[in-house]
């Protein structure tokens, strides 16, 4: 039903095989026998998840699964009359078992692992990927290795891998220098790697465009805003979509608009240079910890996705990522770590600079949840007024300016 293939030479691996990339070095793709696969809009009923898209996945087996995905689509009247638009939806995916939308990417790649007899799995991250891995590994009853940049991790994050009993090594290095430290390991020790460069965490992710089309009745949006790291999400996202339209299940891709920050923005600067591959970054730097990211390992896909779709890509300010954050938290009640206010941030940057019109209808991703770095929140929002256990106090500070 479906085989890897090398999205560089084309050279083709059986399902069976455990790799991670080409011979060639070229990134591997899942790829279906679409002409096998007949799936109408009368086959997918029932509530959302990633498992209601099984026709799609590349799983066999019983899935190892904590219910992720179903995560809401919200309207955002608020943002859209704020940024000038009329037709805003956020994706939350902050509302995932984890806090992220990683969990749909583990949820497929754990079962994989288990379905191809590996018996450790392990990750480089920025925090999110370990916090999953660790789950889904606890889930599975199978030993998590994670490395993550010393110091550079949002606590939430560290929290989760910990308590759910990965081994957690903090790596004196970027996250660039843990990821290629994690392959070497797997290579060696016969570790699973589970970073999105296997490309069976993408087949997970994409779910997130199946539930959007969904949500939407059948229908894509025109855009899509998130933000990008290692560039894996947006890969997933229009490879979901891509697919939806080959099945006759929806009618048009939408345009896919990665937001980067502007001290880690490597894909941008290839989009606006019309450059064939990415410079890499090697001091990559954000207050946006999950896209803190020099040298994103699913580049070339990405500027794939971008460049067919017709999307784009513009960078956004740490204080612009903060703002959206915030106005996110008190206009619309939606909670969201730095990395996902990007989204908001682009998109309200690409309407001034006349981007994106003002009859589209957009979906931003939002991919992490606020708690996931409440540090920072306590860092940019006032401190709680402290008074005196009296009523006096009370009605004084209540309304006070
Ligand atoms: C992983 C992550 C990203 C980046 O996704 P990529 O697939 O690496 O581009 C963005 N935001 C959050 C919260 C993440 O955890
Ligand atoms: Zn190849």
């Amino acid at each position: 039903m479906y085989h890897l293939e090398c999205i560089e030479c084309h050279k083709k691996y059986p399902e069976t095989k455990v790799i991670y990339t080409c011979t060639c070095g070229g990134l591997l793709d899942v790829v279906y026998d679409y002409s096998r696969i007949h799936l109408t809009k009368n086959d997918l009923t029932g509530p959302l998840s990633v498992w209601k898209y099984r026709a799609l996945l590349p799983i066999s087996r019983e899935p190892v699964s904590l219910d992720e995905g179903g995560t809401p689509l919200y309207r955002v009247d608020r943002i859209a009359k704020s940024v000038g638009l009329k037709d805003v939806y956020v994706k939350h995916e902050g509302m995932n078992p984890t806090g992220s939308f990683k969990d749909r990417g583990m949820t497929v790649g754990v079962t994989k692992a288990l379905e191809l007899g590996m018996k450790t799995v392990a990750c480089a991250s920025t925090g999110n990927t370990s916090a999953s891995l660790a789950v889904y590994g606890a889930r599975a009853g199978v030993p998590a290795v994670v490395l993550l940049p010393s110091g550079k991790v949002a606590l939430g994050k560290l929290a989760q891998a910990l308590m759910h009993g990965a081994k957690v090594l903090s790596i004196r290095g970027n996250f660039d220098d843990a990821l290629k430290l994690v392959r070497d390991l797997c290579d060696r020790e016969g570790f699973y790697l589970l970073n999105s460069v296997n490309p069976y965490r993408l087949e997970g992710q994409k779910t997130i465009a199946f539930e959007i089309a969904d949500q939407l009745g059948w229908q894509a949006p025109d855009r899509l805003v998130l933000p990008v790291g290692n560039a894996g999400n947006i890969t997933a996202i229009y490879k979901g979509f891509k697919e939806l339209k080959n099945l006759g299940l929806i009618d048009s891709v939408p345009m896919m608009t990665g937001i980067q920050a502007e001290g880690a923005s490597p894909i941008v600067a290839a989009i606006k240079n019309n450059a064939a591959a990415i410079t890499p970054d090697s001091h990559p730097e954000t207050v946006a910890t999950a896209i803190r990211i020099g040298n994103p390992v699913n580049s070339i896909k990405a500027l794939i996705a971008i460049r067919e779709s017709g999307g784009t890509a513009e960078t956004v300010t740490d204080d612009e990522i903060i703002r959206a954050q915030q106005e996110l938290a008190y206009l619309e009640g939606i909670g969201v770590e730095p990395a996902s206010a990007s989204s908001i941030a682009g998109l309200r940057k690409l309407v001034e600079l006349g981007v994106i019109g003002t009859d589209e209808k957009v979906v931003c991703v939002t991919t992490g949840h606020l708690l996931k770095d409440s540090e920072h929140v306590l860092s940019v929002c006032p401190k709680p007024i402290e008074i005196d256990a009296t009523i006096e106090a009370v009605r004084a500070a209540v309304f006070s300016k």
